[in-house]
């Protein structure tokens, strides 16, 4: 069973939210394990309507901070108390759009795990990165970074997304076989930082995925999962995707 994750981003309103879920329970043929990742003001009404579908729940973001004067925040708490179930961290879109650095990531990890959230952590290169052949040093220090200070017990909660940044929402995409040897090199230092038992991390594939290309991402050697930005904002193509991997 693969973890498909849909990050709807910000899009849609509460009635399409609800009209997407709807559609979504019905197709939906529980083969792969689908985490839903609508905005955070409509994850009350997906947990209410998700129900006991088997879909699962994520938030695209939480506050890095407890609570408190935090004006426009959302907490790591709320995030759960509305139903979510994980939270993505780390994505390319916070680092560049909102400037999140390497300590905020790990901060909001720590605050993600100490309430009860699974972390998908994205980690990926920029083309400059790619093109200097400096992808592995790269992804080397945002993991390092983004796991400083956990224990290794806690990596049961920490998925990691390889989303190469020049793939995202670009319909470019790398080959199978860099995905390949990216997911190796992504397990290989988590091992080495913490313990050959962490071999068993999940990692997932994350890039311009479509109803075409999903499942050559999906069995590449060592990828647990997908994650799904665009393509996912129609059912039937994310349904199309489940069903092809
Ligand atoms: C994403 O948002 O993480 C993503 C992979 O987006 P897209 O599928 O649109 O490239």
């Amino acid at each position: 069973m693969k973890k498909i994750i849909a990050n709807l981003k910000m899009n849609m309103t509460s009635r399409e939210i609800k009209d997407y879920l709807l559609k979504l329970i019905v197709k939906n043929t529980h083969k792969n394990q689908i985490i839903l990742c609508p905005p955070c003001p409509y994850l009350s009404l997906a947990k209410f309507l998700l129900n006991d579908s088997g879909i699962e729940l994520g938030a695209q973001n939480i506050s890095d901070e407890d609570e408190g004067a935090f004006t426009g925040e959302i907490s790591g708490k709320m995030v759960k108390d509305c139903g979510a179930e994980y939270v993505v961290v780390g994505h390319s879109e916070r680092k560049t759009k909102f400037r999140e650095s390497a300590r905020t990531i790990n901060k909001k990890i720590k605050v993600a795990l100490k309430n009860g959230l699974k972390v998908i952590l994205c980690v990926g290169e920029q083309l400059t990165d790619k093109n200097l052949d400096k992808t592995k040093e790269v992804l080397k220090t945002q993991i390092e970074d983004a796991l400083k200070g956990l224990y290794e017990n806690e990596l049961d909660n920490i998925l990691i997304a390889y989303e190469p940044v020049w793939a995202i929402g670009t319909g470019k995409t790398p080959q199978p076989k860099e995905v390949e040897q990216s997911v190796k090199y992504i397990r290989q230092v988590i091992c080495e930082d913490f313990s050959p038992k962490s071999e068993k991390i999940e990692v997932l594939y994350g890039g311009s995925i479509d109803e075409k290309n999903a499942s050559s991402f999906a069995k590449v050697s060592g990828v647990n999962g997908l994650l799904i930005g665009h393509t996912s904002l129609d059912v039937d193509h994310l349904i199309q995707i489940s069903k092809s991997v």
